[in-house]
């Protein structure tokens, strides 16, 4: 999906801890920090305590219940995969050999940092061969079928217009520091991040062999043209805006956009027909992209390219690029002190390149369906809560309510994993040959996407995994998603009481319904088109709300003092504050007509709710990750996901019989609510 689509899936994780055996009510009573007041800093109240022992492990950028949840995860994954690894009479093709085999070659590092840099002598082999910007164009078109999607990518698309049909899109890509600023602010980080990617550059080219003088040539040459490419590129704002990357363009007009591609054979080899429907993100990226082709030397080219393909398949690599890699990446960007065991690595690996039969292994063991059937009743129970505020807002019309009421009764909630599971049969996995399982995965990814354009969409097909601990909502689809991974504790439990599952996956759950309603989500019409069903004045409110809420978070700092960007993370901001309203009063009407459940250690039911949602959203983050989180992430840190929401709710207020002037009540004049 392109901008609307809001995943935080990049998981930097590590060594995990061993999780403690949860309270069987699920509130971790150890984890409070009592000396704080719940009215003067929440965040501090319901984990400070848990926090302060549990530093963050060194090879990681933050850390939490629900962190140390996805980690032990990660250590049933290794289980089923070794036990796969073992299993030598799995026929080819099978789960246990895919896996099996991909897992293990991964894991025989001996023979992987033997190798050296030799896996990419063919590819730098093939750069070498280019003459002319045919050539050239060889070249980007064999990266792209296998996924190095370089300077844009093409891939299968739903038509914001006609959401039912898959389109090509052309996105842009380019750059390899996290976000456009970094090549552009003259501000003392990004001129720091910038030298130091310099030199990091530079010492990629050193590992595969290539002299200090022409290693440093060659990495000014890739700094000069991706500032250039970045230049050309969206901000980060802009691109939450759909209208802002929603092109659509015939095959003329294309050719007219960048004539220095031959995109006849480009569309050929990709066996799309020229009169394909097609959007183009970022015109002027692509315009960039075209001046490039034509004023940029093929030799500048040759090195631009070599850097991709090296920093793409670094992972993949001996343990020198590894640790290359890492140290830019991992240590200078995020902050983590050392890189995650080899095991992980290959674990997270096999998630994300043979993840569905991977998951499959996953849920047949750890997922059972009570979990499925209690988190779909609690789904039905937040869509109602959705239904009775929408119909409660007193500043919206009753043809607007009538649209809105369409688009909660369409919502697809989908919960664990796919009804029907990828097959990954047709990929040639070797257990000794880790870099070129990497490629040949890479590629059936690029063929089984290219595959679905043109084609009517699939609605059986998930964005995440399904041991991923997270969630999203797919505004296109009108579809709200759990994998199995985050339906856990600290979110969920069977055995929990109502109050820890509606305070923490609730929560979630009301999150991903208001991402329906979000500043990019309202956009969206109940058939998933990008459309407004507005009428203006109804418009003109719901931005006046966002307009407090962008407020609220501009005003919150991180550690080291920067601001948050409240327009950059106002949809995720009005997801939390939605969320945490709709799960409360779905928890309350799950409490009408029963005995009052029993208080915890003094806390009564709608306190325990709050501390369910400050436990799950406890993470500890290093300053450089918070510092990276502010230019690049939709999602505010977690501390403001705490606090920020629930300063707004008189339920909160009421449940710990704050004063008016406490600081988790925010003054009337300031208080925000959308939903
Ligand atoms: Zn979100």
């Amino acid at each position: 999906m392109r901008a609307p689509f809001t995943l935080s899936l990049v998981l930097l994780l590590g060594a995990a801890a061993p999780v403690s055996a949860a309270a069987p009510h699920g509130i971790e009573l150890a984890d409070l920090d009592r000396t704080v007041d719940p009215c003067s800093d929440f965040f501090g109240f319901a984990n400070g305590t848990w926090r302060a022992n549990n530093p963050i492990p060194a090879s990681l950028s933050r850390w939490s219940r629900r962190w140390q949840a996805g980690e032990s995860s990660k250590e049933k994954l290794k289980d089923l995969l070794e036990a796969s690894m073992k299993n030598t009479a799995a026929a080819k093709g099978s789960t246990d050999q895919l896996i099996g085999d991909f897992y293990g070659a991964c894991m025989d590092e001996p023979r992987v940092n033997a190798r050296g840099a030799t896996p990419l002598t063919p590819w730098f082999a093939k750069i070498d061969r280019i003459k002319d910007v045919a050539g050239l164009q060889s070249v980007l078109t064999d990266l792209h079928d296998v996924g190095l999607y370089v300077p844009f990518n093409l891939t299968g698309q739903q038509d914001p217009h006609r959401p039912v049909h898959i389109l090509a899109n052309l996105g842009a890509t380019g750059f390899n520091l996290p976000e456009r600023d970094y090549y552009l602010k003259p501000d003392v980080r990004f001129k720091e991040a910038r030298e130091k990617y310099e030199a990091h550059v530079a010492a990629m080219f050193q590992l595969a062999g290539w002299k200090t003088k022409a290693a440093g040539d060659g990495a000014r040459v890739v700094m000069a043209m991706e500032t250039k490419f970045a230049e050309a590129y969206l901000d980060n704002v802009s691109l939450r805006n759909p209208a802002a990357t929603d092109h659509n363009t015939t095959f003329t007009g294309l050719v007219a956009m960048v004539p220095h591609f031959d995109w006849a054979a480009y569309f050929r080899h990709k066996q799309l027909p020229q009169d394909v429907d097609m959007n183009v993100d970022q015109p002027k990226f692509m315009q960039e992209f075209d001046r490039q082709l034509e004023q940029t030397s093929i030799d500048d080219w040759k090195t631009y390219l070599k850097w991709q393909v090296l920093t793409w398949s670094a992972g993949a690599l001996s343990a020198p690029f590894v640790e290359a890699n890492f140290g830019f990446y991992g240590h200078y960007l995020a902050g983590a002190a050392e890189l995650k065991p080899r095991w992980k690595r290959c674990v997270e690996s096999t998630d994300r390149l043979l993840g569905e039969a991977l998951g499959k292994k996953y849920v047949d063991k750890y997922f059972p369906p009570e979990a499925k059937a209690r988190m779909q009743e609690l789904v039905r129970n937040l869509l109602l809560a959705m239904r009775d505020d929408v119909l409660s807002r007193p500043w919206m019309s009753d043809e607007t309510k009538e649209r809105a009421m369409a688009k909660i009764t369409t919502f697809n909630p989908k919960v664990g994993y796919p009804d029907t599971w990828k097959d990954y049969s047709a990929i040639d996995v070797k257990r000794d040959a880790y870099f070129e399982n990497f490629i040949a995965a890479s590629r059936f990814a690029v063929e089984d996407d290219r595959r679905t354009i043109g084609k009517p969409v699939d609605r059986g097909r998930w964005g995440l995994t399904p041991p991923t601990s997270d969630a999203y909502y797919n505004p296109l689809l009108n579809e709200i998603v759990f994998p199995a991974g985050i339906l856990q504790p600290p979110a969920f439990s069977v055995d929990a009481v109502d109050a820890v599952n509606y305070g923490a996956i609730g929560v979630v759950i009301g999150h991903e319904i208001s991402h329906g309603f979000d500043d990019q989500g309202a956009q969206y019409d109940f058939l998933g088109r990008l459309r407004n069903w507005w009428t203006d004045a109804d418009l003109a409110q719901f931005k006046e709300r966002g307009a407090c809420v962008v407020d609220q978070f501009d005003h919150y700092l991180i550690d080291g003092g920067l601001p948050h960007n409240g327009k950059l993370v106002l949809g995720e901001s009005i997801g939390d504050l939605g969320g945490a309203k709709l799960a409360f009063l779905a928890f309350r009407k799950s409490m009408e007509g029963k005995p009052r459940p029993a208080n915890v250690d003094g806390f009564t039911s709608e306190q325990q709710f709050f501390i369910a949602w400050g436990q799950f959203r406890g993470d500890a983050i290093r300053p450089e990750q918070q510092k990276l989180m502010i230019q690049t992430d939709p999602h505010p840190i977690a501390k403001y996901r705490v606090i920020g929401p629930l300063s707004n709710l008189l339920e909160f207020r009421e449940a710990w019989s704050c004063k008016a002037d406490a600081p988790m009540v925010r003054p009337e004049d300031k208080r925000c609510e959308v939903w």
